[in-house]
């Protein structure tokens, strides 16, 4: 049976790594089905709609959607609901992806790129669940009141509602509980439970959860102390999950352990496993059209596709396979190369990887 992917290259380099990913997947030998679409900037001005129906629509009828990267500045200026962006916050309410998967690798040979002591991150691999869709960034009321009694009376004050039903807990806890056990069986909870009445449901829902995975060991930690840890002892986590808030400052925190955006590959997951598989990084328009981006975050988003939502591990690791294979090479684009390695453009480090495949 024909895999169906939608491919929405974007803009800025969006369409160049994709085209390098295209061409990785192409040489797989599998039965997919690509069919690609307009989306963000490159939507707008073709459709008048960064997500417009005919894009939502080829996503939604797909197992899986790789895309590139949105964003241009020259759309700043634009209401906010016709921005670039607004078409990943589109995708992830229409599909329900509440799920993002965001692994954290170290190659050996790139330990040099990250701020930390290569002793402390060569060979880091980490993956953080953040939970998307809930918290304090959707919860209900926010906004801006005035205060009517207590030391800050006849002030005006903002506020926002941080909540999690049960529910949203128990499915992340669940992705959160299935990736540690396809890894290293060890899963991090990570929360703010000696304060908030939400972080201890979240914890108690945990425990809960943890009964159906006994193969796998759950911790739980405060977040600020896993903000220390990270720097401090990153290659101690396996799996971390946690919530929306939290997720989104480790998750980025992580990233930058590795010190290579244009490494970096995520995952965002609905019930189903349809996901949406897109690099870390953005559009980079200061770069763009100069086949000059490094492609293999895209690459190894195809990679994650090929994981999570298609369940076929063993092509994911033939991707994954040759990405060592190239970087073990010398073979680095502009944003990781350094001295004694061999500088190649885009499309050059395509072809290196297709080299590697075979
Ligand atoms: P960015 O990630 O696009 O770029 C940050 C820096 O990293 C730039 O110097 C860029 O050249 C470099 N960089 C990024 N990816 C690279 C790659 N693959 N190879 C080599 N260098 C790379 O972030 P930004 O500059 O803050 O944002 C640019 C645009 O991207 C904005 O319009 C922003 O809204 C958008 N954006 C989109 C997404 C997304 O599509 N998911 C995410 C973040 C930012």
């Amino acid at each position: 049976m024909s895999h169906k992917i939608a491919v929405l290259p974007g803009d800025g380099i969006g369409p160049e790594i994709i085209e390098q990913a295209l061409r990785v997947l192409g040489a797989l030998g599998m039965d997919l089905d690509l069919r690609s679409a307009p989306v963000g900037g490159a939507a707008f001005d073709a459709h008048e709609h960064p997500l417009p129906p005919a894009t939502l629509e080829l996503a939604r009828n797909s197992a899986a959607i790789l895309f590139g990267a949105v964003g241009d500045w020259k759309y700043d200026a634009l209401p906010r609901e016709f921005r670039p962006e607004q078409a990943i916050l589109g995708l992830r309410k229409a599909l329900g992806l509440f799920a993002n998967l965001r692994p954290a690798i170290l190659y050996p040979q790139l330990a040099n790129a990250s701020s930390l002591k290569p002793e402390v991150v060569s060979g880091l691999n980490i993956l953080i669940v953040r939970e998307l869709t809930g918290d304090i960034y959707f919860g209900q009321p926010r906004g801006v009141r005035d205060i009517e009694d207590g030391p800050f009376k006849g002030e005006r004050q903002g506020f926002d509602t941080m909540h999690y039903a049960e529910s949203e807990v128990r499915r992340i806890a669940h992705v959160g509980f299935q990736a540690a056990r396809k890894r290293g069986k060890k899963l991090c909870s990570v929360d703010k439970a000696n304060v908030l009445e939400t972080s201890q449901f979240w914890r108690d829902i945990m425990i809960t959860v943890a009964r159906e995975y006994p193969d796998v060991e759950l911790s739980h930690m405060y977040v600020d102390n896993a903000a220390m840890q990270l720097v401090r002892a990153p290659k101690a986590f396996d799996v971390i999950v946690t919530g929306n808030l939290f997720g989104d400052i480790l998750s980025d925190e992580a990233a930058m352990l590795t010190g290579s955006i244009g490494m970096l590959p995520s995952a965002s997951l609905n019930a189903s496993n349809q996901g949406l598989y897109e690099p870390s990084h953005g559009s980079a328009p200061d770069i763009a059209g100069q086949n000059i981006a490094n492609p293999l975050a895209t690459i190894l988003s195809a990679a994650m596709l090929l994981r999570y939502s298609l369940n076929e591990a063993g092509q994911a690791d033939r991707i994954e396979t040759a990405v060592q294979a190239v970087l073990e090479q010398g073979l680095r684009t502009a944003d990781i190369h350094e001295d004694g390695t061999t500088r190649v453009s885009t499309s050059e480090m395509g072809d290196a990887v297709l080299k590697a495949l075979k």
